[in-house]
């Protein structure tokens, strides 16, 4: 099975982990985005330092301001 690479951390406080996994299944509404660089804003080391005020699906894959190459999407 064709894999992909993540980067996530496990928890807040947690160094980075860089893994392989499935790749994902595309939603109908959705797009698969090879990535070529990503930001790290001000959220971002808020939620890593455990500012969050809701709980999240740890290990989480952080970074939203991304730049890259659509290499599957959906209908
Ligand atoms: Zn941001």
């Amino acid at each position: 099975m064709e894999q992909i690479r993540v980067c996530t951390h496990a928890g807040p406080g947690t160094e980075p982990v860089i893994k392989s996994v499935p790749w994902p299944k595309v939603g109908r509404k959705g797009a698969l985005i090879k990535i070529g660089a990503c930001g790290v804003c001000g959220t971002d080391l808020h939620i890593l330092k455990g500012h969050w005020p809701k709980p999240l699906p740890w290990p989480f894959t952080l970074g939203h301001e991304i730049g890259g190459v659509i290499v599957e999407c959906g209908e």
